[in-house]
C-alpha cells in the first residue's frame, strides 16, 4: 500500500462534485486483502444522503458537459487513458506508472494475480480509448419526408445522469466500460463500485479528475448498497441505470427503475457452456477451455461453467485437461510479479504450458505465430539448438531452448516472427513451439462466502454421482484459496450444471450428439457466453446459430474485446456494452419535424 500512498492514489473518501468527502455520519468500512485478510484501508460508508448530493452534482454538470463538442469530450477522455496507462517517472531511481499502481491495488483488494491485473488496466483503458473515438461518430439521420414542405431529422442526444453499479471481479474495466461511453455521449455519472473493491474505483476517478474530466461529471459513492441503489432508482434526475452483477440484484434494479421509467442496462450472471466436439483439435480445446474456465480463478460471468465433452473424445480430453489444470499454481497474486512492478517489460515468470499449440517447421509454414486468445504475456519456447549466445533468457543457461517473453498479443506475433528468423539464420529446424499462458496463477476467491458456495456445489455433485478428478477442496494456503478442481460425469440435475459456480471448478459433462449438446447448452435461464471447439466449419455455423447466447467463442476461450458487443440474452441481461452498439444505451433518439418550409 505504501506504493499506492506514495503515488497519491490511495483514496478512501467518496467523490461528489469534485470533492473528496467522508460519509456524512462519519461511518467507514474495511477493505480487506482476500489473500491475507489484512485490512488495506477504511473507506467511507455512504448511503442515500450522499447519493442524493452526487446525483444533484451530476445533474448540474450534465448541462455543461453535454454542451461541449464531441472533440472536447474526446480529448479529456484521452488524457484519462494517458494517466491510467502511461509510464510516468515518479522517483529518480524508479519508473512507476499508474498502470502498475492500479494493477497492484486490484491485486491487493481483489486477489487477481498481477499479470491479470495489468491485463485489466489495458482492457479497462481500451474502453475509454474506443469510446473517446466513438464520441465523434454519434451521427443522426435525415429521413425522406412524406410531405414536400417538411424535413424530418433524427438527433441523438445524451440521456442524462447515469447511475452505474459495478461488481468486484473487474474493479476497473466494469467501470470504464460504462463510464467511457456515458461520458463520451455527454452523460454524467454516479458510480457505485463494489464494497469489496472501492479503492481501484476511487484511484481511477482521481486520475479522471486529474485528466480534466470536470468536477461532477464523474462521482463515486460507496457503502450501503440497497440505500445507494434505492436513491439512484427513485431519483427522477437519474435517467439510466447500468449494472453488472448478480441476476438477483439486477432484477431488483429493473423492478425498482419501473416507477421512474428509466432505461436499464443489465449484465447479469451466465452459465457458460463450453462444448468440445469429437472433431476438435485437442490442444486448442484444452488451452481454450482452461483459459475460459480459470481466468480470475473462475470468477467472471463469461467463465466456462459447464464443459460438455463428446463421448469419443471424453477420456482423451479429460486426461489432457486435468494435466493442464494440475500445473496451475495457487498463491497470492503478488508473488509472481514483484519484479514486474519495477520492470514491467521483462521478468522471469513461471507459466504453464497450454500447448504445444503449434508444431511446424518454419520453412513449411512461416505463419506459425497464432498465439491468439492471450490477454497477457506469453512465453514461447522452442526445442531448437542454438549457440550459447542466443539462448538469452533461459533460466538454466541451456543452449537448447530459447524463451521469449512479451506483454501484448501483437508482440507475440512479433516474437514469433523474430524467432522464426532466428532459426532461419541459424539454419535450425523449428520443431515445436509451446505457448504459455499467465492463467497459471490462481489467486484467492473474493471471500469466505464464495468458497462456501463452491464447497456446496462440489458436495452436491459428488453426492449425486459425479467424481472428483482433481482438487475438490480448500487449498492448504487457507483464507479463501480453493484448489483448481475438475469434476467428471456431471449431469443436469446438479448445481454445478444448473447454476454459476463462480470459482475454480470445471465440471465435465459427457454427451453423445450435436443435438444433445445444443439442448444441454441451452437448458438454462442464462444466456451470456458460450464456447465450442470443433474443426468443422459447417458445425461452427450451425451450433453458433442454435446457441441461445449473446457471445459465442469458436475455438477460442477468451473473446471479450472493447470493439465487439458484450451482453446476454434471456436472464443474463439487457443491452450491449463495448463496440459501436455500446453507445446506444446512453443516447436518446429525438425526431424533429420541420414543417411549412
Ligand atoms: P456479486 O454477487 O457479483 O457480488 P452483486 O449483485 O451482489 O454481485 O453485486 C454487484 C454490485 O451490486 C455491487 O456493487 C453491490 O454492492 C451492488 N448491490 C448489491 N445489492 C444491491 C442493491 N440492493 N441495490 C443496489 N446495488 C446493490
Amino acid at each position: 500500500m505504501d506504493k499506492i500512498r506514495a503515488a497519491g492514489l490511495l483514496r478512501t473518501r467518496g467523490l461528489i462534485g469534485g470533492q473528496w468527502v467522508d460519509a456524512y455520519d462519519g461511518k467507514t468500512t474495511e477493505v480487506q486483502n482476500p489473500a491475507t485478510g489484512e485490512v488495506l484501508a477504511n473507506v467511507a460508508c455512504m448511503g442515500n444522503r450522499e447519493t442524493a448530493d452526487a446525483i444533484t452534482s451530476a445533474n448540474t454538470t450534465f448541462y455543461t458537459w453535454s454542451k461541449l463538442t464531441a472533440s472536447e469530450r474526446s480529448k479529456a477522455l484521452r488524457k484519462w487513458i494517458f494517466l491510467l496507462t502511461v509510464y510516468i517517472p515518479q522517483r529518480h531511481d524508479l519508473l512507476m506508472s499508474h498502470k502498475e499502481e492500479l494493477a497492484l491495488l486490484m491485486t491487493l483488494e481483489q486477489g487477481k494475480p498481477m499479470k491479470e491485473a495489468l491485463g485489466e488496466v489495458n482492457y479497462g483503458a481500451s474502453f475509454i480509448e474506443f469510446f473517446a473515438e466513438e464520441a465523434k461518430r454519434v451521427y443522426g439521420d435525415i429521413i425522406p419526408p412524406t410531405l414536400a414542405d417538411r424535413r424530418l431529422l433524427v438527433l441523438k442526444q445524451p440521456i442524462g445522469v447515469v447511475g452505474a453499479i459495478t461488481p468486484w471481479n473487474f474493479p476497473l474495466a466494469m467501470i470504464t466500460r460504462k463510464v467511457g461511453p456515458a461520458l463520451a455521449c455527454g452523460c454524467t455519472v454516479v458510480v457505485k463500485p463494489s464494497e469489496f473493491t472501492p479503492l481501484t474505483a476511487l484511484a481511477a476517478a482521481d486520475l479522471a479528475l486529474q485528466a480534466g474530466i470536470p468536477a461532477g461529471a464523474l462521482n463515486v459513492v460507496m457503502g450501503n448498497a440497497p440505500e445507494i441503489g434505492g436513491e439512484l432508482m427513485q431519483s427522477t434526475q437519474v435517467r439510466k441505470i447500468t449494472f453488472t452483477g448478480s441476476t438477483a440484484v439486477g432484477k431488483k434494479l429493473m423492478a425498482g427503475s419501473a416507477n421512474t421509467v428509466k432505461k436499464v442496462s443489465l449484465e447479469l450472471g451466465g452459465n457458460a457452456p463450453c462444448i468440445v466436439f469429437d472433431d476438435a483439435d485437442i490442444d486448442v480445446a484444452v488451452k481454450g477451455s482452461l483459459a475460459a474456465k480459470f481466468r480470475n480463478s473462475g470468477q467472471t460471468c463469461v467463465c466456462a461453467n459447464r464443459i460438455l465433452v463428446q463421448e469419443g473424445i471424453y477420456e482423451k480430453f479429460a486426461s489432457a485437461f486435468v494435466k493442464a489444470v494440475q500445473s496451475l499454481q495457487v498463491g497470492n497474486g503478488l508473488e509472481e510479479s514483484t519484479s514486474q512492478v519495477a520492470n514491467p517489460s521483462f521478468g522471469s515468470v513461471d507459466m504453464i504450458p497450454v500447448g504445444p499449440a503449434y508444431k511446424c517447421t518454419h520453412e513449411k509454414n512461416p505463419g506459425w505465430t497464432t498465439a491468439s486468445g492471450h490477454l497477457g504475456p506469453v512465453r514461447i519456447s522452442s526445442k531448437i539448438q542454438l549457440p550459447e549466445k542466443r539462448a538469452r533468457s533461459d533460466p538454466n543457461g541451456s543452449a537448447s531452448r530459447i524463451q521469449l517473453l512479451e506483454n501484448e498479443r501483437p508482440a507475440v506475433q512479433f516474437c514469433g516472427a523474430a524467432l522464426a528468423q532466428l532459426c532461419k539464420n541459424e539454419k535450425q529446424e523449428l520443431l515445436e513451439i509451446t505457448f504459455y499462458s499467465f492463467f497459471h496463477m490462481q489467486g484467492p476467491l473474493i471471500n469466505e462466502a464464495a468458497v462456501e458456495k463452491v464447497e456446496k456445489f462440489v458436495g452436491d455433485a459428488t453426492s449425486k454421482g459425479a467424481n472428483i478428478m482433481l482438487g475438490g477442496k480448500r487449498h492448504s494456503l487457507g483464507m479463501s484459496f480453493y484448489e483448481p478442481t475438475v469434476v467428471g460425469n456431471v449431469s443436469n440435475d446438479m448445481l454445478l450444471f444448473r447454476e454459476e459456480v463462480f470459482g475454480p471448478v470445471a465440471p465435465l459433462i459427457p454427451f453423445k450428439t450435436e443435438e444433445e449438446a445444443i439442448h444441454l447448452a441451452n437448458d438454462t435461464n442464462a444466456g451470456l457466453a458460450a464456447y465450442m471447439f470443433t474443426k468443422s466449419i459447417a458445425r461452427s455455423w450451425r451450433v453458433s446459430e442454435a446457441l441461445e447466447y449473446g457471445l459465442v467463442g469458436v475455438n477460442e476461450g477468451l473473446i471479450s474485446t472493447e470493439v465487439a458487443p458484450f451482453g446476454g440474452v434471456k436472464q443474463s441481461g439487457l443491452g450491449r456494452e463495448g463496440s459501436k452498439y455500446g453507445m446506444d444505451d446512453y443516447l436518446e433518439i429525438k425526431y424533429v419535424c420541420m414543417g411549412n418550409l
